[in-house]
């Protein structure tokens, strides 16, 4: 008996993994009809500086509306996208969009000296040509390097290997930002900080969020934010959800921070109203 409960079991779970795998293969081919049939669109997500809340930067964020099945996150299709090899036109048409609002923004608001962060799979990083491609929009909007930060996670740090080293030291030596996104999620954190060429880390939100309003965990936040100073470089804290957080956040010196707390990811459009409204505000004060 225990043998056919065994057995049932078993069927169960292929049964469970023939449906997954035939989900993946539609959404892969979903995916090749989404580039081709230009299904993507970028929200923009503001970075502020937690002493004034000031917008110093925005973070690209993709998305992707299927019509056949709605609104896929990108923490679904963009491991996906990687895996069958489609994330590098997906980031080539972000990157084109995050240079182009820059641009817009940058005359916008010219006194918020404005950055943009754009998120990069390993893929991107290994094409030779991503310096070229980065300088060649860059100079199509008038864009100076030291105006884009790129951001890279931790683990796609960790997984490749020394080929990239040499891809992200000639990608910092154009004169671009580099940060490390998800920061503290890996097993070999302190290791690579040394190594690698950042400007910026990001602290992920798992050590920022939690179930009653403050820091999840501020022994690791703490250390997070000295281990960038020592390194003299920039820290953001992702997640930020709270009016306790940002506080807890100011009191050990971290300088900027991303979360709903102070704004949401927004279409362009929405950004193009709250810097005209952040415009106006400081022509009157
Ligand atoms: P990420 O780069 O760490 O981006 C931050 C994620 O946290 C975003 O999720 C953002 O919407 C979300 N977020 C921001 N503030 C808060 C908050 O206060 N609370 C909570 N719970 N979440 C917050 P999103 O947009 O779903 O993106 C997920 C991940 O997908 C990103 O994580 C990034 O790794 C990846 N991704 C997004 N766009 C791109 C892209 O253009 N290229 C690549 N390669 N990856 C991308
Ligand atoms: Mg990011
Ligand atoms: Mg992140
Ligand atoms: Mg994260």
């Amino acid at each position: 008996q225990a043998k056919a409960r065994g057995r049932g079991r078993h069927a169960f779970f292929d049964h469970h993994m023939h449906y997954e795998a035939a989900r993946r293969l539609a959404l892969t081919s979903d995916l090749r009809a989404a580039i081709e049939g230009e299904q993507f669109r970028v929200e923009y997500q503001p970075i502020v500086r937690l002493g004034d809340r000031r917008i110093t930067a925005f973070e690209a964020l993709v998305r992707w509306r299927n019509p056949a099945s709605g609104d896929v996150l990108p923490g679904e299709f963009i491991p996906l996208a990687e895996e069958v090899g489609l994330v590098v036109p997906i980031g080539r048409f972000v990157f084109f969009d995050a240079c182009r609002r820059l641009a817009e923004w940058r005359s916008r608001a010219p006194l918020l000296d404005l950055r943009m962060h754009v998120n990069l799979s390993v893929q991107e990083v290994l094409e030779p040509d991503l310096d070229a491609f980065v300088a060649r929009n860059l100079r199509r909007f008038g864009l100076s390097s030291d105006d884009i930060v790129l951001e890279i996670t931790e683990s796609a740090v960790i997984r490749s290997n020394t080929l990239s080293l040499g891809s992200l030291a000639r990608l910092r030596a154009t004169g671009v930002h580099l940060c490390i996104d998800d920061f503290g999620t890996g097993y070999s954190s302190l290791r690579y900080l040394h190594q690698l060429p950042f400007d910026a880390l990001k602290i992920d939100r798992s050590f920022v969020e939690s179930t009653d309003g403050g820091l999840g965990s501020a022994p690791i936040v703490r250390m997070l934010i000295q281990l960038a100073h020592s390194y003299g470089i920039d820290i953001v804290a992702e997640g930020v959800e709270t009016a306790r957080q940002s506080s807890e956040l100011i009191a050990l010196d971290c300088e900027y921070a991303q979360g709903y707390h102070f704004h949401r990811p927004m279409s362009p459009e929405a950004v193009n109203a709250l810097l005209d409204a952040s415009t106006t505000a400081e022509a009157v004060s």
